[in-house]
């Protein structure tokens, strides 16, 4: 008799690398319990793929197969730097059209060695997924990436429209202290102050965008079969609490790097040696941080999407070498939106001759692992902060955009794990902040506790712990279907 058909998973992240790389990770992890994966990349990123890895194709395993899809937007359109806006327009056409027809075709495919579809695991903001989804009668459920806060965030946007705190009446709310009001009304989120929810409501435009894509997926995602989140219980209790009453098929599963790490990342040597990185990974890093003395590094990554201007650049570089401490700095080929000239600048570069690297795309993981670093400038995005507190490593926090905000006023308020730069910055508090961070009281403090988050995270994908059995009824649920 045939061995029964393996249930098959079909994993699609949003094209950026926040969100292809958690996913990355369910999906080894769904691999190792069992399941037939197929995963979708857009046909833009599979080619930068290739190319940033050296290779001509990309290839899976028998049962960890990719396929693409059109990200919607036209040949022409280089792509250089996300535009956020351009792609949440032109996915919603685009895309879906493409998704359907794959899905289509996978269902219908005759190949003996592909069995049927049985599930969609879709990144919550590519929108378009749950109607093609529905159309095949294939359950979906949804990974969101951002923390359980940054969600709430977002599921309050509908609230702010109510309450007429969007649009904003005036662009001068953006300076005049109105930012400051406290939001009274979300009981799990006591303290947080209009400035700290996902910034995409601070417009005066109603008809924005990322404001109501960002509005859609939530709702979106409450239809779905259930919503995995990359954060544990411990962390976000109340946040995930008050998320359960409306709906109950909440799967906090996270760290998904401790959880992937504890349960499959020996199983499968092929597998594991696959990653999606958008940029090449410059690994002269490690070399370089196993000569430096324990803890005396400060990581500063901006991630992938930050944008910012040559003088925030500016002051970054002088508060980090008037600070005296040694760094690794990771400035993207796009970091800056026109040129990073203070980097090449002979007075900067004599300034932090054998204490300061400067490189393009680190493995951030082993980066934030290894023992000489001691310290992380983010901008919160939630990978990094969450990636930061398995390592243990406190954080001094400039978040840009997004729910980096509301992450960025937990770390420093409710986990006691980061300390906050102002988005104005400037070079004196920059150094000001690297000292504390590096060498001061509080960074003592921010570090112990750090390091107290880090072990629940790790009892939590423990035997026993609460992403470990979420996650194993999440498998359960997956294979039924429900
Ligand atoms: N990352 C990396 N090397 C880098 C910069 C980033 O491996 O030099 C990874 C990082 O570990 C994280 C992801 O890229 O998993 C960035 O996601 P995050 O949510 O922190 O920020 P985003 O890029 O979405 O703003």
């Amino acid at each position: 008799m045939d061995p029964p058909k393996k249930h098959h998973v079909v994993c699609i992240p949003l094209p950026a690398q926040g969100h292809i790389n958690p996913m990355l990770k369910l999906a080894k992890l769904l691999h190792h319990s069992g399941f037939y994966i197929t995963f979708i990349h857009t046909k833009f990123n599979f080619d930068r793929l290739m190319k940033s890895n050296g290779l001509n194709s990309l290839k899976g395993l028998p049962d960890f197969r990719f396929e693409t899809i059109s990200d919607g937007l036209p040949p022409e359109n280089q792509r250089g730097i996300m535009d956020l806006p351009d792609l949440c327009t032109a996915m919603p056409i685009g895309a879906l059209v493409s998704f359907r027809n794959l899905i289509a075709k996978l269902v219908s495919s005759e190949n003996e060695d592909v069995p049927p579809v049985t599930c969609i695991v879709s990144d919550g903001v590519m929108n378009f997924t749950l109607k093609v989804a529905q159309e095949f009668n294939i359950p979906e459920f949804m990974l969101y990436t951002p923390s359980g806060c940054g969600m709430l965030g977002y599921l309050n946007f509908e609230e702010l429209v109510k309450r007429g705190y969007f649009p904003l009446k005036d662009e001068k709310n953006l300076c005049d202290g109105y930012l400051e009001t406290e939001v009274d009304w979300i009981p799990a989120m006591k303290g947080l102050k209009l400035k700290d929810l996902p910034t995409f409501f601070r417009t005066t435009n109603s008809n924005d965008t990322m404001f109501n894509y960002n509005k859609e997926s939530v709702s979106n995602a409450m239809k779905s079969k259930g919503i995995i989140l990359n954060t544990f219980e411990e962390l976000e209790s109340e946040v995930l609490d008050a998320m359960k009453i409306n709906f109950p098929n909440l799967y906090p599963i996270g760290p998904l790097s401790l959880l992937h790490k504890k349960k499959s990342s020996n199983s499968n040597k092929q597998l594991e040696s696959i990653d999606f990185n958008l940029w090449k990974e410059d690994v002269n890093c490690i070399k370089w941080l196993d000569k430096m003395e324990k803890g005396s590094v400060v990581y500063v990554n901006f991630g992938s999407l930050v944008i910012m201007t040559t003088n925030q650049l500016r002051e970054f570089a002088w508060g980090l070498a008037n600070s005296k401490y040694n760094f690794l700095w990771i400035i993207r080929p796009n970091l800056v939106d026109c040129g990073d000239e203070v980097i090449t600048n002979d007075e900067f570069v004599k300034e932090i001759e054998n204490r300061g690297l400067i490189l393009e795309w680190s493995p951030q993981e082993k980066v934030l692992g290894h023992s000489s670093v001691g310290g992380f400038l983010t901008h919160c995005g939630w990978n990094s902060t969450l990636e930061s507190i398995c390592e243990g490593v406190p954080m001094a926090c400039w978040p840009f955009f997004a729910e980096q905000q509301t992450n960025c006023f937990y770390a420093c308020n409710r986990w006691g794990v980061g300390i906050e730069i102002e988005s104005d910055v400037n070079r004196e508090q920059v150094e000001g902040l690297v000292k504390e961070l590096m060498g001061g009281e509080k960074g003592k403090e921010m570090r112990r506790k750090c390091v107290d988050w880090k072990h629940k995270a790790e009892d939590a994908t423990s035997i026993g712990g609460s992403s470990y059995d979420n996650y194993n009824s999440l498998v359960l649920q997956l294979k039924l279907g429900q």
